[in-house]
């Protein structure tokens, strides 16, 4: 039988790095609960994008993707930047004392070195802060550990491993409804459970349906942030002042014309730029390996675009989706690099051009325009932002650096709660990203590890 009970102690309702910690500490804290994870996606080892594996460059569209869904959740393939602050990260800190988040963020980084994690940090560099103020950038400050997408991914395993024979773990399998009084929950495989306590912890893959099922339960949902861009690759050299020493430079910078706020993050040293299925679009991220044999010639970072809707606009996940699927209209269901010179020549970067570039793409998509699917004011933040950047790491705006698109973060819709447990049920709880209270790997696991604790306790 799929389900071994009918009844749990605690439901969690998706498997990344939230949930995971979530189990692990609730199983630690009480080993005689039943505790139960469904996955929408598949179990670690299964997990294995078609587009990655035939080398197509085309998304397959997959029922479930492998790179945002699945055991590990979004932070399986990700490049493993572990952020020690709460200066970025998640909004944690608006319900919760900074103290008490750093705390829970150190006794995930811990249960991580258990298990295989880098115990190397890196730490704040002043100098460097003083270099980007001069010229009206702002860089955040934070302690930082770099996993590695290799390292990430086997320490990810061994958590698994760690919690498998003690809590019912079980893939392939969608949790499409939870009655908030009943405290069922209806899987798409026609099965039905029940739990005393349910998370959800369903990542920005699972935010959609999350807020679908919020409205239909009439629990309020706040949330008018998207932030849209490109992901800029150029040669490793230029930003290595920044990045041997701070590992991840994170840059804001206010734009002259409109006053936009734009933030280049995300930093991967000698990495590669990926391709990823968020929620049936095609958007850019980056990768790096801790391993020298899978170093790149390039390093390459998110350039992001802030946008606050006011009334009556409320749907900015929306938004961003509809412009990452413009970019994907025009390039075939793929998505599109340009290089810097042609966008501010006005002329699309072809296979000719492409050929040409000094700065050698990491990823095979489709050379073309953005400005034929990027919103003006966002395509001229980016550029502002890259000539000012350029000031502080000269070659940032050299003729071949090359920008994909469309690059957006979506923030989940957030739910009205009172500490995590949603409005109007009982033990009902919301962690991580999908909830809108974490944005990072350190954040969710700190969220997770919070809410068994509360759950414990209560
Ligand atoms: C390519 C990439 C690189 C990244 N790199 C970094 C980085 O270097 N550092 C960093 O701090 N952050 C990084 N992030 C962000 C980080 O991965 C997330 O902040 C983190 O994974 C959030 O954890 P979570 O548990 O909230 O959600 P997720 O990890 O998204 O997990 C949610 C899980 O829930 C499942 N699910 C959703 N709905 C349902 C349902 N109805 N039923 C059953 N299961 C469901 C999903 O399949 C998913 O596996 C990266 C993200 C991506 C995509």
């Amino acid at each position: 039988m799929k389900y071994k009970k009918k009844k749990y102690d605690v439901a969690i309702i998706g498997g990344g790095i939230s949930g995971i910690m979530a189990a692990l500490r609730l199983n630690e804290k009480q080993p005689g609960a039943s505790i139960i994870l469904i996955e929408k996606g598949a179990s670690l080892d299964k997990r294995k994008c078609p587009m990655i594996i035939n080398k197509t460059g085309v998304c397959s569209d997959c029922n479930s993707c492998a790179i945002m869904e699945g055991v590990a959740g979004a932070g399986a393939f990700s490049d493993g930047k572990y952020v020690i602050s709460t200066e970025y990260g998640g909004w944690l800190p608006d319900f919760l004392s900074h103290k008490m988040v750093i705390d829970y963020i150190e006794q995930a980084d811990a249960i991580l070195v258990e298990n295989g994690a880098t115990t190397e940090r890196y730490d704040p560099d002043n100098e460097l802060k003083k270099l980007c103020l001069k010229h009206d950038l702002h860089m955040q400050q934070a302690q930082l550990k770099h996993l590695g997408t290799d390292s990430n991914f086997d320490t990810m395993c061994k958590l698994v491993d760690k919690i498998d024979n003690k809590i019912e773990i079980i893939t392939r399998t969608e949790v499409v409804d939870v009655d908030k009084d009943t405290h069922t929950l209806s899987m798409d495989d026609g099965e039905q459970i029940t739990a005393d306590a349910i998370i959800f912890a369903i990542g920005r893959a699972g935010s959609r349906s999350f807020a679908d099922w919020c409205r239909k339960n009439d629990i309020g949902l706040s949330n008018n942030q998207v932030d849209i861009g490109v992901r800029v690759e150029l040669p490793s050299s230029i930003w290595e002042h920044f990045s041997k020493k701070i590992y991840e430079p994170k840059i804001w910078y206010r734009s002259n014309q409109y006053g936009d706020t734009t933030r280049m993050f995300c930093f991967n040293e000698r990495g590669n730029v990926v391709m990823e299925n968020t929620d049936g679009v095609m958007t850019v991220n980056g990768h790096s390996y801790r391993g020298e044999e899978r170093k790149t010639q390039n390093s390459n970072f998110a350039l992001l675009s802030t946008i606050r809707f006011t009334q009556p606009f409320k749907n900015p996940i929306e938004y961003a989706r509809y412009v990452a699927s413009l970019a994907n209209l025009i390039s075939g269901g793929s998505i599109l690099v340009q290089r810097l010179g042609d966008l501010e020549l006005g002329r699309r970067t072809n296979e000719k051009r492409l050929k040409q570039s000094t700065t050698r793409p990491t990823l095979d998509v489709v050379p073309g325009d953005l400005s034929l699917c990027m919103p003006k004011r966002q395509l001229d933040n980016i550029l502002e932002t890259i000539h000012a950047l350029d000031i502080i790491a000269q070659g940032t705006a050299n003729h071949d650096t090359l920008l994909y698109g469309v690059e957006c973060k979506y923030y989940s819709s957030r739910p009205d709660a009172n500490d995590f447990e949603l409005a109007g049920t009982k033990g009902i709880y919301a962690i991580g990203d999908g909830a809108g209270f974490t944005r990072s790997l350190s954040h969710a696991a700190a969220h997770g590890l919070y809410i068994a604790d509360k759950i414990v306790n209560s």
